[in-house]
């Protein structure tokens, strides 16, 4: 496994200082004025790598996208359910003539958001992160289903300089020899620079104004003093449900750990009680009349874990079902911050789905064309204490080791 990432130069838009941030930071803390902003992109970041001032050539600057995708693969290939972790990036034009991948090092190379003012004509990404992504699961055996849940998406452009009819990298120096006439006359019809680029936003609580908490990588930001949990939606925050869950044997050196509770909706398979996914899965449980209407929720780790841990997590804690306790006030310390959004949530719904289903023969034809529509979500953080090398959840019998806890924060 690689274990990249990228860094980004940015200036603090207050005092202009020079920042280095890491693609995984979602907050721009400044250690000069203290100002602390959230990085709120437009969908997703967008990045440039600027040319390199050493290839001296005065030609026109095009910049030519790439999708940047880290996190995991799963593939479904009836019987078996595979996974791998993909950290990777690929070219979003149909076009042989380039590169298909960046092919730089993140470790000598840094990053720029783009903003209307860059300079240079931006080429629009004209493949989909889901038609590009495909192609790193594909082999002989023809998968069901492939699902990826992104821990870091984005696009990357690369530079290319247009001088003489010739075109060059713009990192390298080196001219394109495969790029032909057409390719350069389809560069000089680009013309936009996109319009819209990354916001930095106060880290307030837009409801009390007070100062929210969250580490540098956190998709959630909490207001302690109003006791409210806040996300982005576009690019401005968004209130979202939160509880904290209660255990019996809870103290002040409990950790909190953040998962997605999800309600959802499917169509094209019959699962909308906690009884039906008990038949689907062939659990060990007696359906009583309360199981029958009970309603049925899904939950999926709000932090970065590698895919095995991922899988476990979201199957133990949705069949075991968290005790009834909780609370809507937040833990006042040693809550995990949330680093994986709701968005990836959905994809994981049919990943656990997938590994649940005991009679494959039966069930795994209608999982093609399956629709699930995310109804209500909250965010939940569960009690955990730390023994030994592991974080556990006595009631749940749910154990999480310190190791792959760490492994993830480095994603
Ligand atoms: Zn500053
Ligand atoms: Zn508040």
């Amino acid at each position: 496994m690689i274990k990249s990432n990228w860094q980004i130069e940015q200036s603090c838009p207050q005092c202009g200082a020079p920042i280095i941030l890491s693609e995984t930071d979602h907050i721009l803390d400044c250690p000069f004025c203290r100002t602390r902003l959230y990085l709120a992109p437009d969908k997703h970041f967008s990045y440039y790598l600027p040319p390199s001032t050493k290839i001296g050539l005065q030609g026109e600057l095009f910049y030519i996208p790439y999708w940047r995708f880290k996190g995991s693969s799963f593939k479904t290939t009836p019987p078996t359910l595979t996974y791998r972790f993909l950290d990777t990036n690929i070219i979003a034009l149909e076009s042989s003539a380039l590169r298909s991948s960046i092919g730089m090092r993140p470790q000598t190379l840094k990053l720029h958001f783009v903003a209307a003012s860059t300079k240079g004509r931006f080429i629009k990404p004209r493949l989909t992160l889901e038609e590009v992504l495909p192609q790193f699961v594909r082999n002989k055996q023809k998968s069901l289903h492939n699902s990826f849940i992104g821990e870091a998406i984005s696009l990357i452009y690369a530079p290319l300089i247009l001088y003489d009819k010739k075109v060059y990298d713009g990192i390298l120096g080196k001219p394109l020899l495969t790029v032909g006439a057409d390719f350069i006359e389809t560069l000089s019809s680009q013309t936009a620079a996109p319009k819209t680029g990354i916001k930095f936003i106060p880290t307030i609580c837009p409801y009390c104004g007070w100062d929210m908490e969250g580490e540098k990588g956190s998709l959630a930001m909490i207001c302690k003093n109003c006791n409210s949990v806040w996300t982005l939606q576009g690019q401005k925050f968004d209130r979202i449900k939160a509880a904290t869950m209660i255990g019996p044997r809870m103290d002040e050196n409990t950790v909190y750990l953040p998962f997605w509770r999800i309600k959802a909706k499917f169509d094209g398979i019959d699962l909308s009680s906690y009884a039906d996914l008990i038949r689907i899965a062939n659990l060990p449980k007696a359906i009583t009349k309360d199981i029958e209407n009970s309603p049925l929720h899904f939950w999926s780790p709000a932090f970065k874990v590698n895919p095995a841990l991922y899988l476990r997590l979201c199957r133990q804690i949705t069949v075991l079902r968290p005790y009834d306790y909780e609370s809507a006030t937040l833990p006042h310390k040693n809550l995990y911050q949330a680093t994986l959004p709701i968005e990836e949530a959905k994809e994981g719904i049919f990943i656990n789905l997938t590994q649940m289903i005991a009679n494959k023969k039966r069930d795994y034809p209608k999982l093609k064309g399956l629709s699930i529509a995310i109804e209500e979500y909250r965010l939940e953080y569960h009690p955990f204490f730390s023994k030994g090398g592991e974080f556990i959840n006595p009631d749940m019998g749910v154990g999480i080791s310190r190791a792959a806890l760490a492994f993830g924060n480095m994603l």
